[in-house]
């Protein structure tokens, strides 16, 4: 047994910020299903949101805010998380991280941060490096964990599921103690224990067949927080990002929005520029109305794909401005400085999660859940563009300081090791890339940018037949990574249709042509699901 004072679960912007700060308090293990480095994070293009400049206000960042969670957000999280932004920005320059700088140098011989703007917000307030922000954010953390003492990295390691008393056999109330993780290289299950454990295992893009998320992105964290008896909450809001790339070769890259804040238009394949008749700011308007708009448009016309237009713009701007995306999309043919862009609308981040309050707690003692993973109140019904490595940030802060200053008891249980049973190795592998294309392509045809209430209960039937599949063939065959992964899509599969059927409306990223208008009974309402008192004894004892 691996013993610890901090397990951190992921190695994205959550994760490592968390580390840094609570490594001077006690020993830590980060455990990370692939290197490092592999996280949404390091997909991140357009960058940070945060007021770094007299124009803009916390008023105005806030507002914005609120505006785009369509009535759902938390007044107090949104104000605390906007107002704590520019300290731990600065930190994250303290840690070493460069954003991108203006040409200009003012009076006082300053080079002042360039900012970009994107949709739904009023003001220029996106701190990035290039159009390759994520990039950064991850190097500089990376090499400050590197020189951090106290904390030990565990790559190609997989969290299969918390250990928590009440699992253990244990009366009393339930607190978490620990992980089973399955060691991806010599196939053995580790037992790992501490009295805090943080879930930092962000989205999960993976459930949805075109997604701009990279393969990690699986939901694992919002499915074991799940199965120990944690509340989920507001799944049913999937953001999906209007501009993925769209070409046969061209896995999940996405196509920034910042390119619309620089002047980039949507047009159809006749060149009519459609985002006019959708919303008064055309193709700047909020991400689910332009998605709702391209997918409304492919239906109409049976195109398998939309344009995006910057051809208007000089050259050298667009290739110092963008030199990530123009490099990637000349890869695949296409000069966007004289082409259009072929682009389709792809899973991109998941809104609900984990609920967790204004320092990162869940319910269950001695578990924390903060960045993607969690669900705090920030986003709402709908994530403002940039808001999510700002909410990484801030939580990884609050969390650390909850945690050093409200320690919890030691472990003091015994905890058994991981025992696999009959299991033999599987000579069936078919069984799980089929399930996982199948629920994939499930949730893209009956759960994604529009939603009806047959389509939703069709696709509930079909996952619920996988998902005891799926159960039986995990206790028949010795576990693999994929097959955890399948598991855990598939549970969040059903998270996120239970609770888009629990909504009897259309808001934010949420739209049911059966109830297209919103309730105004559910403003301020989220949906929420948990295992029943009788599951949670029934999972405990298997
Ligand atoms: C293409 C793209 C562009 C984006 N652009 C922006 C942007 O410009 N601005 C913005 O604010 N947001 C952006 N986002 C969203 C943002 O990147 C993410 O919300 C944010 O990075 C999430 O950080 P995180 O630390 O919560 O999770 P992640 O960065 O996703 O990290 C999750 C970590 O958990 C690990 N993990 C998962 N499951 C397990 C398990 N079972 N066991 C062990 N490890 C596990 C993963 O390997 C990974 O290390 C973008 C997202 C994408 C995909």
């Amino acid at each position: 047994m691996k013993q610890f004072d901090y397990i951190i679960i992921g190695s994205g912007i959550a994760g490592l910020t968390f580390a840094l700060k609570i490594a001077p308090h006690g020993r830590v293990a980060i455990i990370t299903k692939k290197n490092l480095a592999e996280a949404n994070t390091q997909y991140a293009q357009g960058g940070i949101a945060a007021v770094t400049k007299p124009t803009d206000s916390f008023d105005l960042h806030v507002a914005d805010t609120l505006r785009a969670g369509a009535g759902l957000c938390k007044e107090e999280i949104v104000r605390t998380v906007v107002e704590e932004g520019p300290a731990r920005v600065q930190e994250l320059v303290d840690f070493g991280m460069e954003f991108t700088r203006e040409e200009t140098i003012s009076a006082d011989g300053e080079r002042f941060y360039s900012l970009g703007k994107e949709g739904g917000h009023s003001k220029r307030r996106v701190l990035h490096a290039k159009d390759a922000t994520g990039r950064e954010v991850m190097r500089a953390l990376l090499a400050a964990v590197e020189r951090t003492p106290n904390v030990s990295v565990f790559e190609d390691h997989i969290a299969i599921d918390l250990i928590t008393t009440h699992k253990l056999g244990q009366d009393g109330g339930d607190r978490c103690v620990g992980a089973y993780v399955l060691d991806r290289n010599t196939g053995d299950v580790e037992t790992f224990s501490a009295p805090q454990t943080l879930l930092a295992t962000g989205g999960c893009g993976k459930v949805y067949l075109y997604t701009t998320n990279p393969d990690i992105a699986t939901g694992d964290g919002v499915a074991m927080a799940y199965r120990a008896g944690v509340p989920v909450s507001n799944m049913e809001f999937t953001q999906f990002h209007p501009t993925c790339l769209y070409h046969p070769k061209a896995k999940s890259f996405l196509v920034s929005e910042a390119l619309r804040g620089e002047g980039a238009v949507l047009k159809d394949l006749n060149g009519r520029e459609f985002m006019d008749a959708a919303h008064p700011l055309a193709s700047l308007a909020p991400r689910d109305i332009v998605a709702r708009a391209i997918d409304s448009e492919m239906k109409r016309t049976g195109a398998e794909h939309m344009l995006l237009d910057i051809t208007h713009k000089p050259a050298p701007f667009i290739i110092d401005r963008f030199p990530n995306i123009y490099r990637t999309c000349l890869e695949f043919g296409v000069d966007i400085s004289k082409d259009t862009i072929p682009i389709v609308p792809a899973a991109h981040y998941q809104c609900g999660g984990v609920v967790a309050d204004e320092d990162g707690q869940t319910e269950l003692a001695g578990l924390m859940a903060v960045g993607e993973v969690a669900c705090t109140g920030l986003h709402g019904a709908n994530r403002l563009a940039s808001n999510s490595l700002l909410e990484g940030l801030v939580f990884a802060h609050r969390a650390a300081m909850k945690a050093i200053k409200e320690p919890q008891l030691p472990v003091d249980v015994e905890i058994p090791a991981w025992h696999s049973g009959d299991a033999e190795d599987s000579d069936e592998r078919v069984v799980i890339s089929h399930n996982w294309d199948e629920i994939r392509r499930c949730m893209w045809d009956y759960v994604s940018i529009v939603r009806t209430n047959k389509r939703l209960l069709r696709a509930h039937k079909r996952v619920e037949n996988l998902r005891e599949e799926i159960r039986q063939y995990y206790w028949d065959f010795k576990i693999t990574a994929d097959l955890l992964e399948l598991r855990n899509i598939a549970q969040v599969a059903e998270l996120i249709i239970n609770c888009a059927l629990q909504r009897p409306e259309s808001r934010g990223l949420h739209f049911n042509m059966d109830c297209p208008s919103q309730d105004e009974t559910w403003a301020k309402r989220d949906t929420v699901t948990r295992l029943s008192p009788r599951e949670k004894t029934e999972i405990g004892n298997t």
